[in-house]
């Protein structure tokens, strides 16, 4: 049975996990991060008293085709159903996501006779940008209580989960698109080449397909093994990514490297036997610089590991230490980064009194596993820890800006990764 099936019949694999992409056998570890809950699981105070559910967060590189991925996962289903995360709730994701449109815009020239689908388009913090400017747009997203959101911001949102299949309704229906976008949604999909053969299908002729994901390639050279969760399916390298999509008759012509999520690619793909868009020549550069990392070396993917069990042992001795000396911890960012920290790393409100978080659809929840309870940033303020660890590391710059008062009681900001760092 591959993994495709177990995801369709809501089973979790057992044993001989195979490659979602190529279906060879999964022999090699990338790194074990042992049972975790479901990252995004958060807790009511009702739920404390039962026990939550973990799943092995056992990550693989593929031996044949190199996609690095995990081999055990929940259903898509328990991932989706009550989704909490709300983009809008961060202003540099929302800013970063006006300067995309723009650039789209000026690049490509969309406008009122254009049409652009989002794939995961979320509570609309994408899409509303190209509505400003007149663009007719689509949006689909799996789960009901985001795209609700959207849809009373004028965006139009078909709730679904997104694949072959909900492409050719869609086509069906009419729909082409000239720009199809999928920020941080390949790497979140379970059935992989049937979503790539919808991109296909739902791409307009000389349409344009832009996806944004975190680069395999930054998540090894800064230890990001926090990035790693169970709704995270697979982690890209332009290597890998490019052969993906060239099975699928999909042709990358452009790439960006982007400072998002620890370090993104924005990458570019048109119809390969169109010759609509020129080459840039940066796909293939970008792939000779993997290889010079080792990308295409087994090796390199095993001592990742030694390097994700150093950061666990420097965290854990730095928050004991400061617990010994009587200083106060907590922690910024209940996001699913944190939980897989603060779980594989066995850190819970015995070291880190708890997690704030600015989003009110998280405050007075609990992270799963570790079970901090989470707060809203006022609590920081009123409870002055000796220090704060930030768990969202993606927004550093923006939570110690709106944070910054932490210092005028002493306070002092904790980055974990690549290495537990005090900043002053
Ligand atoms: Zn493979």
């Amino acid at each position: 049975m591959g993994l495709g099936q177990a995801a369709v019949e809501g089973l979790v694999s057992a044993t001989e996990p195979a490659c979602r992409f190529c279906s060879a056998p999964l022999t090699q570890t990338f790194v074990d991060l042992g049972l975790s809950p479901l990252a995004n699981s958060l807790l009511a105070e009702a739920d404390l008293d039962r026990e939550e559910p973990r799943y092995p967060l056992h990550a693989y590189v593929c031996a044949d085709c190199l996609l690095v991925q995990l081999g055990e996962f929940a259903t898509p289903q328990d991932i989706f159903g009550d989704y909490v995360y709300f983009s809008s709730y961060s202003d540099s994701w929302v800013e970063h996501a006006r300067r995309y449109v723009e650039r789209m815009v000026e690049r490509f020239g969309f406008d009122g006779d254009s049409s652009v689908v989002e794939l995961a388009s979320n509570d609309g913090y994408l899409l509303q940008w190209f509505v400003e400017r007149g663009v007719p747009v689509l949006g689909v997203e799996p789960a009901a209580n985001v795209a609700a959101v959207a849809e009373e911001k004028g965006i139009p949102t078909v709730v679904r989960f997104f694949g072959e299949e909900t492409a050719r309704d869609l086509v069906a229906e009419g729909h082409r698109a000239d720009l199809l976008i999928g920020n941080n949604v390949l790497a979140h999909v379970p059935a992989l080449n049937d979503f790539v053969a919808g991109m296909r299908v739902l791409l307009a002729d000389d349409g344009v397909v832009t996806m944004e994901f975190p680069h395999l390639l930054r998540l090894i050279e800064e230890t990001e093994f926090d990035t790693i969760y169970h709704e995270h399916f697979s982690y890209f390298s332009a290597l890998t990514v490019e052969r993906v999509f060239a099975a699928h008759g999909l042709r990358l012509f452009d790439v960006e490297e982007l400072p998002t999520h620890g370090g993104s690619l924005r990458i570019y793909a048109a119809h390969a036997e169109r010759g609509s868009h020129e080459d840039t020549g940066r796909v293939e550069e970008l792939i000779g610089r993997e290889r010079a990392a080792g990308l295409e070396d087994l090796a390199t993917y095993s001592h990742f590991r030694e390097r994700v069990r150093a950061v666990r042992q420097g965290l854990r001795e730095f928050l004991e230490a400061a617990r010994t000396e009587g200083r106060s911890v907590a922690a910024y960012g209940a996001a699913a980064k944190g939980v897989t920290l603060l779980n594989y790393c066995g850190i819970g409100p015995e070291l880190v009194e708890y997690v704030a978080d600015r989003s009110p659809h998280k405050q007075d929840l609990y992270l799963p596993g570790v079970r901090l309870p989470i707060r809203s940033p006022e609590h920081v303020a009123e409870t002055k820890p000796d220090y704060l660890l930030l768990l969202a590391w993606n927004l550093n710059d923006e939570i110690v800006e709106q944070m910054s008062y932490v210092r005028e009681w002493g306070g002092r900001f904790v980055t974990p990764l690549p290495e537990v760092a005090v900043h002053e």
